[in-house]
């Protein structure tokens, strides 16, 4: 696996993207905001308008961090178990659903800490999988496809939002030069990490491409799978649905 411009293994992978997220935890919300000058809140809400979550279901959110997937589903009635590997994001997040305002409709919220690599529930029993801006941190991801199609119900269905590749050219060049520049510097400023922003930054590079991506998610069992660009594909809703 690389990692910048070094080669470490698989492991080393592991260790290093929990460190990059336990050292942003506290400051994740703000850099988001900062970072995608707001945007993510429009993206999210997109996201979830897709999904669709219905009062009752089971929704699991895989790499769902400090809840702001699963609170916008839970609003909407969905019962959602948010998992994360890493405890620090998952502390931040049980730490928000406690100060959050819930409505009367508003769904449960259970948070645990879990691989998506190898998730301890047992096979069909979630209605809906949800992973956002997660997938490209996890060292294999055809396991973790896997794993989703396996813990979905017959019938469960796949959602996945994630940067890419915009294929507005004019629009790359601006974003590489936002990335190299502006991302690192913006990382030391709020979080004091420059090294975190420059991992993210690799690994959307690496991310594959969103016909490619939307090849894995069948290959991993999923029908119906398609996907939908926002800004050429700089981010990409992918999904697929289990029969
Ligand atoms: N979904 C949230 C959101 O959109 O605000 C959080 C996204 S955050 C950029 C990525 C999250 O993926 C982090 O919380 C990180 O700990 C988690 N993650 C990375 N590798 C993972 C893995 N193998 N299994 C589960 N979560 C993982």
């Amino acid at each position: 696996v690389s990692f910048g411009y070094e080669t470490v293994s698989p492991e080393e992978k592991t260790r290093r993207v929990g460190a990059v997220f336990s050292s942003v935890a506290k400051k994740y919300d703000i850099m988001n905001d900062a970072m995608s000058f707001g945007m993510h809140r429009a993206w999210k809400d997109r996201f979830v308008r897709r999904v669709k979550p219905q009062p009752g279901e089971a929704v699991l959110d895989m790499a769902g961090g400090t809840g702001d997937i699963a609170f916008r589903m839970a609003d909407r009635g969905a019962n959602v178990t948010v998992a994360d590997i890493n405890q620090d994001m998952l502390d931040v997040g049980a730490e928000r659903a406690m100060e959050r305002e819930a409505g009367p409709e508003s769904g449960s919220l259970v948070f645990t800490h879990q691989n998506a690599e190898q998730v301890s529930f047992a096979s069909n029993s979630f209605d809906a999988y949800t992973i956002v801006f997660g997938i490209r941190n996890v060292t294999y991801k055809d396991r973790a496809l896997a794993e989703a199609f396996r813990v979905l119900r017959p019938g469960g269905r796949f959602f996945c939002m994630e940067f890419s590749t915009s294929e507005w050219a004019g629009f790359r060049d601006v974003y590489d030069l936002y990335s190299d520049l502006f991302l690192p510097r913006m990382g030391q400023a709020i979080a004091g990490d420059a090294d975190s922003y420059r991992y993210l930054v690799e690994s959307i590079r690496k991310f594959p491409s969103m016909p490619e991506f939307e090849r894995m998610i069948a290959a991993a069992g999923f029908v119906n799978t398609r996907y939908e660009a926002i800004l050429g594909g700089a981010v990409a809703i992918h999904s697929g649905w289990k029969v």
